[in-house]
């Protein structure tokens, strides 16, 4: 079968295996637990749900159109409210995900050799979106010592004249780092100097800790909103992942092509689903605090947990919901006969001898760290990093 070039060079799920695995040995009555989630372990308000169903029952069941005014004017309000930001309902586009939002932005933003700074540890998904586009994606490394926060003359240094943007997703997945207003402003100020659009990845802003708002890079500097494209969507906040739903806003021109690139991919997200999405963004909101306030408590016995353990190095996760421990004090060693050279041999390492699925570092551009998942039960926590200190400690 000769399949395209374009399909062949689409890297398959590193993690994949590790889920696989997991699932065959949970099948064989093998307690395995789970740090692999990224999602919410929530159920979606019941506010929200109810909103859907009452939407299909009343028969809005037909192509959403592409202009929603009751939802642009929604997610304008959030977006206003979050960042500060005015936007129009002309230059908000949702989509069926923000990780299809991600993808029209990427088709409508970058050509074949334009390049695109991010930095690692990265969201798997940036790197091979790039390069489905034809750009090529420039890694500027960050570390757990420096709470992965990205060098500014690092980035400067990653510049040449094919340089079209800079991704930011703070809070981050996978590093739960949060940037800091000078990072945020350094950012802005090199867009700025360089012409360089910012792709704002906000998908975990409401999910912060330690009393610490979030901010964003559109509010670092005049001149930011018309070279940024601001990424959201309900997935996080409101744990509703299967819905699939994600928004863009940004600069009128870029909107308007990401619309007619959407057109012909998947039309309009499910009618329904917009309906329950408006609700979530205009009904009770205290679901928000209540998910989060629990995030924050599973995120402090983890870090407390895993900053005790002399197998890692860790960074406090100052939002999301991930921690990514770092066990090079341990690469290179053996345990019961298997040496552990990488994060793959970790992982497949604390599956097979301690019951413990995590996700290996190394798609992440990350080969010596593990992500852990704090989007599941305390117990669960409390025993899976039970299991991990016995296997490496
Ligand atoms: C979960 C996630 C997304 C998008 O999720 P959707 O469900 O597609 O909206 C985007 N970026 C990051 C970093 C994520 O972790």
């Amino acid at each position: 079968m000769r399949l395209s070039t374009r399909a062949t060079n689409v890297s398959p799920s590193a993690t994949l295996a590790i889920s696989r695995k997991a699932k065959e040995l949970r099948s064989k009555g093998i307690d395995v637990i789970g740090f692999g989630a990224g999602e919410p372990d929530f159920d979606t308000p019941a506010h929200i749900a109810a909103a859907a169903a009452l939407a299909v029952t009343s028969g809005d069941t037909r192509y959403a159109p592409s202009k929603l005014p009751e939802l642009h004017s929604a997610v304008c309000e959030a977006v206003r409210e979050a960042t500060g930001v005015s936007y129009t309902p002309k230059q908000v586009l949702v989509s069926c995900g923000a990780k299809h939002t991600l993808y029209n932005v990427m088709q409508a933003l970058i050509d074949p050799g334009d390049e695109v700074i991010l930095f690692a540890p990265y969201w798997v998904t940036y790197p091979e979106q790039v390069a489905l586009a034809g750009g090529r994606p420039v890694i500027v490394e960050t570390s757990v010592e420096d709470d992965f926060a990205p060098d500014l003359e690092a980035v400067r240094a990653a510049i040449t004249g094919r340089t079209r943007a800079i991704i930011v997703n703070s809070p981050s997945n996978p590093c739960g780092s949060v940037y800091g207003e000078s990072v945020l402003e350094g950012l802005a100020a090199i867009a700025v100097e360089h012409d360089l659009m910012v792709v704002s990845d906000e998908i975990y802003d409401r999910l912060t800790y330690d009393g610490r708002p979030h901010r964003s890079i559109l509010e670092c500097g005049a001149g930011m909103a018309e070279r940024t494209v601001y990424v959201n969507g309900p997935s996080k906040t409101y744990a509703m992942t299967g819905w699939r739903l994600g928004w863009a806003l940004g600069p009128e021109p870029l909107i308007s092509a990401m619309a007619d690139l959407q057109d012909h991919c998947t039309s309009n997200p499910a009618s329904f689903a917009i309906a329950g999405c408006v609700e979530a963004l205009t009904g009770p909101q205290d679901c928000v605090e209540a998910m989060r306030a629990e995030f924050e408590q599973r995120r402090d016995f983890m870090y407390g947990r895993l900053s005790s353990m002399s197998c890692c190095r860790v960074s406090k996760p100052r939002g999301a919901f991930y921690a990514l421990p770092d066990f090079s004090p341990i690469m290179g060693t053996t345990r019961a006969g298997v040496t552990i050279q990488d994060s793959m041999d970790l992982a497949g390492f604390l599956l097979e001898h301690a019951g413990v699925a995590l996700v290996p570092g190394t798609p992440f551009g990350a080969p010596t760290s593990a992500r852990l998942s704090f989007a599941t039960s305390m117990a669960h926590i409390e025993e899976g990093l039970d299991r991990i200190e016995r296997a490496l400690c």
